[in-house]
C-alpha cells in the first residue's frame, strides 16, 4: 500500500468514526385541509396575529403542541403556542408587547391584554455535526448538558423538522399553518392521535434523560386524554423515575400544578404512582404510603376526587388546598411526635408544619403565597373543635374558614375521623344567630379542651 492511499484510507476512516452520526431531520406528511379539522375559527385571534405578524416579517411561524392537538381531537385548547423561524430576538423585535423569558430554555411571551401567547423558536438537535469553528462556539454557548445526559441548556435554534424531533411526544410536534391551512406531521403525531397513544420522540431513555420533566408530561397527557402509553416509551419510567430529583424545585411546582390540578388528578396520581414518579417529589408522604400510613391513601385519593369534581363543575381549587392535602399524613405524624414531647397543641401543630414545610421545599418549592394559608388550613383543623364563647363566630370570619372547613369535610369523607362536626358547621354557618347561641350549649366539654400532651412536663423546681 503506498503512503498516499494509506492516508486517504485513514481520512476515510476517521471521517467515518470521528464525527458524530448523520442527523438526518425527518420529512413531513402533509395533510392538506379537507382532510383535518382545524379550523382558523377555533383559534385564537391573538394567536393567528402573531402568525400573521411574523410572516408580514419574511418568517416562517406554525401553531403547535396543545393547540393543534386538542383541535385535531375536537376540544378547546388551553393555550395556543407558536413555532417560528425567527430567533427570540428577531420575535422580540416584531411585537411591542413582547418579552424573552427562560434561561434554560429561551422563548418570548407575546401579549395581547390579559392573553399571553408563547412564541418558541425553532429548536435543532445538539448531536447535529457542526460544520465551522464558529458554528460550533455558537453551539456550546447554547447547549449544555450535565454528565447524566440532563439538557440544562437547550437554546440550540434549528429548522422545522428538527425543532419536530425536538419536542416531547408525537401528538405534540403538529404544526399547523395559516398560510396554506396544511397540519405538517414529522413524526407521525397523527397516527398516534388516532391510535390514542403516548409515543415519546427518539429514543426513549435519552429524551428522559435529557430532561426528565417528560415523564411526568408522558403520565399527565396519558392521564389528559385516556391514551394508551407505547410500550417503548413507557419501559424506562420506572427505573428512570429518580433522576426527577435533578429538576429544579420551583419548576417541580408548576409540574405538580399540572398534574393534579388539569381535572384527571386522581388517574394522573394513579399513573405515577404505577410508574414510582410521585415519590420523588413527595418523598415524605411516599415514606407514610409505604408504611400504610391509615387512612393516608384514602385522604390523597378522595382530595384529588373532590378537586377533579371541582373543576368539572368549573369552581375555583387552589394549589394550597391540594398540596395541604398530600402533606397531612406527614404533619399529622410528626405533630403527634411532638406532641407527645410535651408540647401544646397549636405550638406542635406550628412546629410540625414548619418541619414538614422545610423539607418539601426540597423537592417541590412551594410559594408563600400557598404554604401560608396550608398551615392555616392545618392548624384549623385543630381549632374547628374548639367553638365556645365566641370562638366560632370568630372561625367564621377566619381567611380561609372555607378552605379548613372543605378540609375538615374531606378528613370525614375520608374516614379519618367520625362525621359529625361537618355538618356541625354546616348548620352554624346556616343558622341564625340565636339559633346558634342553642348550638353551642350543645358542645361537649371534651370538644373544647386543648388535646394534652401524654408526657408531663417536669414540675417547677422550688426557688
Ligand atoms: P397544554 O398547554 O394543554 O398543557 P401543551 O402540549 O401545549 O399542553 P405546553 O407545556 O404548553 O404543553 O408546551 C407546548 C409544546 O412544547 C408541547 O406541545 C411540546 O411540543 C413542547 N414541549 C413542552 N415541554 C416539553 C419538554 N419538556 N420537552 C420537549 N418538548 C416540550
Ligand atoms: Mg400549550
Amino acid at each position: 500500500m503506498t503512503s498516499s492511499s494509506v492516508t486517504g484510507l485513514w481520512k476515510k476512516l476517521s471521517n467515518k468514526f470521528s464525527k458524530p452520526t448523520q442527523y438526518a431531520p425527518p420529512s413531513a406528511t402533509i395533510i392538506p385541509r379537507d382532510e383535518h379539522c382545524v379550523s382558523r375559527k377555533h383559534i385564537n385571534d391573538a394567536a393567528i396575529k402573531v402568525i400573521r405578524r411574523l410572516n408580514e416579517e419574511g418568517f416562517d411561524a406554525y401553531l403547535v403542541g396543545g393547540g393543534v392537538r386538542d383541535l385535531l381531537l375536537g376540544g378547546q385548547p388551553k393555550d395556543f403556542d407558536i413555532a417560528t423561524n425567527a430567533t427570540p430576538e428577531q420575535v422580540r423585535g416584531a411585537f411591542r408587547n413582547s418579552r424573552i423569558i427562560g434561561r434554560r430554555f429561551r422563548i418570548v411571551h407575546v401579549r395581547f391584554g390579559s392573553e399571553i401567547i408563547e412564541v418558541t423558536t425553532f429548536r435543532g438537535g445538539h448531536d447535529a455535526p457542526s460544520t465551522s469553528a464558529s458554528n460550533n462556539v455558537q453551539r456550546n454557548k447554547h447547549s449544555a448538558r450535565t454528565e447524566s445526559g440532563m439538557l440544562t441548556r437547550d437554546n440550540v435554534y434549528g429548522s422545522v423538522n428538527e425543532d419536530a424531533a425536538r419536542r416531547d411526544l408525537t401528538i405534540n410536534a403538529l404544526y399547523y399553518s395559516s398560510r396554506d391551512f396544511c397540519v405538517y406531521d414529522y413524526v407521525g403525531g397523527m397516527r398516534d392521535l388516532e391510535q390514542k397513544l403516548i409515543r415519546i420522540i427518539g429514543d426513549p431513555e435519552t429524551r428522559y434523560r435529557e430532561d426528565p420533566v417528560r415523564m411526568l408530561r408522558v403520565v399527565r397527557f396519558a392521564a389528559k386524554l385516556n391514551f394508551d402509553i407505547e410500550q417503548h416509551t413507557e419501559e424506562p419510567l420506572k427505573r428512570l423515575a429518580p433522576l426527577l430529583t435533578d429538576i429544579s424545585a420551583a419548576r417541580m411546582f408548576d409540574e405538580v400544578i399540572k398534574l393534579l390540578m388539569s381535572g384527571q388528578g386522581l388517574q394522573t396520581y394513579a399513573l405515577m404512582q404505577r410508574y414510582g414518579l410521585f415519590s420523588p417529589l413527595f418523598p415524605s408522604t411516599q415514606k407514610m404510603l409505604n408504611q400504610h400510613e391509615p387512612a393516608a391513601e384514602t385522604i390523597i385519593q378522595q382530595g384529588l376526587i373532590n378537586t377533579d369534581a371541582r373543576i368539572a363543575e368549573n369552581k375555583p381549587v387552589t394549589p394550597a388546598f391540594i398540596y395541604a392535602v398530600i402533606l397531612w399524613p406527614v404533619v399529622k405524624r410528626i405533630h403527634k411526635e411532638i406532641l407527645d414531647s410535651g408540647v401544646p397543641e397549636i405550638p406542635a401543630l406550628h412546629q410540625a408544619a414548619e418541619r414538614v414545610l422545610r423539607k418539601q421545599q426540597l423537592t417541590v418549592a412551594i410559594p408563600k403565597r400557598f404554604s401560608l394559608p396550608m398551615r392555616d388550613i392545618w392548624e384549623l383543623q385543630s381549632r374547628l373543635t374548639r367553638r365556645s364563647g365566641k370562638r366560632a363566630e370568630l372561625l367564621l370570619d377566619h381567611r380561609y374558614f372555607r378552605a379548613g372547613f372543605d378540609f375538615l369535610l374531606l378528613r370525614e369523607q375520608a374516614g379519618e375521623i367520625e362525621p359529625g362536626l361537618g355538618q356541625w358547621w354546616l348548620a352554624f354557618q346556616e343558622a341564625h344567630i340565636d339559633t346558634r347561641g342553642a348550638m353551642l350549649t350543645q358542645i361537649p366539654a371534651s370538644d373544647d379542651k386543648p388535646r394534652t400532651s401524654r408526657r408531663r412536663r417536669s414540675p417547677r423546681k422550688p426557688r
